[in-house]
């Protein structure tokens, strides 16, 4: 069970869907560190600052409507 070197923590990120070992929780998903400065940069007007609401929508929707 000792797989030894790191403890580096392999993560998708859930708005650029790739493997990623830096990053911040949201809940309990993960950003990673580029999509999170992205996403800081990404002003409300801009087009992908919707795709980014699109994907942190998943992350913020508790289990509200039943
Ligand atoms: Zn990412």
């Amino acid at each position: 069970m000792s797989s030894g070197l790191s403890e580096k923590n392999e993560e998708t990120c859930i708005i650029c869907n790739q493997v990623k070992t830096i990053g911040i929780h949201l809940y309990t998903s993960f950003i990673c560190i580029e999509c999170e400065n992205d996403l800081i940069k990404t002003t409300t007007s801009d087009p992908k600052y919707k795709y980014y609401l699109n994907k942190l929508k998943k992350i913020n929707t508790p289990q509200i409507f039943s």
